[in-house]
């Protein structure tokens, strides 16, 4: 195939940089996915740039003022130009990641190609200049337009043994594009699997995340790696591990909810919350979004819609303690769990999951009272009224109320609130 019959429509932003790289004496080409994508006919999300200028030359063409120094010592200077922040890295080899994050050492050098020997398959190993056309040394646009396949540069055992991560790599970008994987290069990836215990919990979450963001994820996890990166997900047996995949295929494409169809089912002895709490933990999760998958968890092991509750009542405490948006996350779930089971009784169908929907969006829409700050008194009128409501007991009492009113057997009024109050404090309370 000829080169330049592939014309790639370089963003202008990145354009501008090339030409100053050049007007400068030094190559410059766009690189990596940006290329890869372009080919497939996809709009890049971003155009990273690969250079024989170092990143005091880069720093000094553009002026210190459009730099930001990224990641000087790996050879990284993001260069703003025009509307757009572009990556800009000094050709180089690299060795090591015994941090499980960055190359121990690295060496700038002024050959393409060897650049592109560092990276990690043949599609992601392309460069490209409008002058020269594509620089595809280990044939990235034959694996990507007629095989469509992953295939390791080099020999794929060394590849992986120098980082590991790379195995995750190559099923994430196996799943997103639905290609096919290379047999050599999946056997070496099955076979050093055991080394994924050397990469740091960060990048492996970003790729996991990646990885089950796509179509059909189950496809590309297979079981050998997830036990080495999850060991709690594959330890209840067969039937477990297929039952999870087959939610996580069928769940709705929002991270929280892959996330919390994956953590489903973990083995161990806590509350399924509890497990999924630590293993996001130890992906080193955000809090924020532990706490919303941990809440979906939650609710999902919850049989599903109906679960015994009038509507109002489960929509109310749904929205309380997940909020609207994970609210209408777990009844994607719910759903999704649903079709898993190729259940369709009436009292449990799509009919209601929609109805418990509107229920709810109504009810955020409306501002119905299901939290506590929305209770129409706090602990100060609390205790105002009744000075041995104090400590934990104002607590109790506030939550009771609360649940009162959820339930329907409380307005929602000061008044009839506070005489309520009177009620429970009446009751000899139990010990603190
Ligand atoms: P995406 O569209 O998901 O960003 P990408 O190909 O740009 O895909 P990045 O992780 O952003 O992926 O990496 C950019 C490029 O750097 C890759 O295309 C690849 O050439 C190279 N690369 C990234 N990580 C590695 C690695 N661990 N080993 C070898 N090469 C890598
Ligand atoms: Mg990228």
């Amino acid at each position: 195939m000829e080169n330049q019959s592939r014309a790639i429509k370089i963003l202008p932003d990145a354009g501008m940089v090339l030409a100053g790289l050049h007007r400068s004496g030094f190559q410059a080409y766009v690189v990596g996915g940006c290329v890869r994508d372009a080919l497939l006919g996809m709009t890049p999300h971003d155009w990273d740039i690969c250079t024989d200028a170092r990143p005091d030359q880069v720093q000094r063409i553009f002026g210190k003022n459009h730099c930001i120094p990224t990641g000087i010592q790996h050879g990284t200077v993001t260069v703003h130009a025009g509307a757009s922040f572009l990556e800009v890295t000094t050709f180089r080899t690299e060795s090591g990641y015994s941090d499980g994050r960055h190359p121990d050492s690295v060496s700038f050098i002024r050959d393409v190609r060897e650049d592109l020997a560092r990276r990690d398959f043949t599609v992601n190993a392309m460069a490209y200049n409008d002058e020269e056309g594509l620089i595809d040394p280990f044939g990235g646009m034959v694996d990507l337009l007629n095989h469509r396949v992953i295939r390791a540069v080099g020999i794929p055992a060394e590849r992986f043994h120098e980082d590991a991560l790379r195995i995750m790599r190559l099923y994430r970008f196996a799943a997103r594009l639905e290609f096919a994987i290379d047999p050599a290069t999946e056997k070496a990836a099955l076979e050093l699997a055991p080394a994924l215990c050397h990469v740091s919990a960060e990048r492996i979450r970003e790729e996991l995340v990646k990885t089950i963001l796509t179509r059909v994820p189950s496809r590309y996890l297979p079981k050998v790696i997830l036990r080495e990166i999850l060991p709690e997900l594959a330890a209840d047996g067969d039937a477990d591990f297929r039952a999870v995949m087959a939610l996580l295929d069928a769940s709705p494409a929002g991270q929280s909810q892959r996330l919390a169809a994956l953590f489903s089912r973990l083995s161990g002895e806590e509350s399924p919350e509890e497990k999924a709490r630590r293993v996001l933990r130890r992906l080193r999760f955000s809090n924020e979004e532990t706490d919303a998958v941990t809440g979906l968890v939650r609710h999902l092991a919850e049989e599903s819609a109906s679960g015994g509750l009038p509507q109002r009542v489960q929509a109310r405490r749904l929205l309380g303690d997940l909020g609207l948006e994970g609210a209408e996350n777990l009844i994607g779930l719910w759903a999704a769990k649903r079709t898993c089971a190729g259940r369709t009784d009436a009292a449990d169908g799509p009919d209601r999951v929609g109805e418990l929907d509107a229920l709810i969006r109504q009810m955020a829409a409306s501002r119905e009272c299901v939290s506590l700050k929305q209770l129409a008194i706090g602990g100060r009128d609390l205790m105002q009224e009744y000075p041995q409501a104090r400590g934990p007991v104002l607590g109790r009492t506030l939550n009771r109320l609360l649940d009162d009113v959820i339930c329907e057997r409380v307005p929602n009024r000061r008044e009839a609130l506070l005489e309520e109050a009177g009620k429970i404090l009446s009751v000899p309370q139990p010990p603190a």
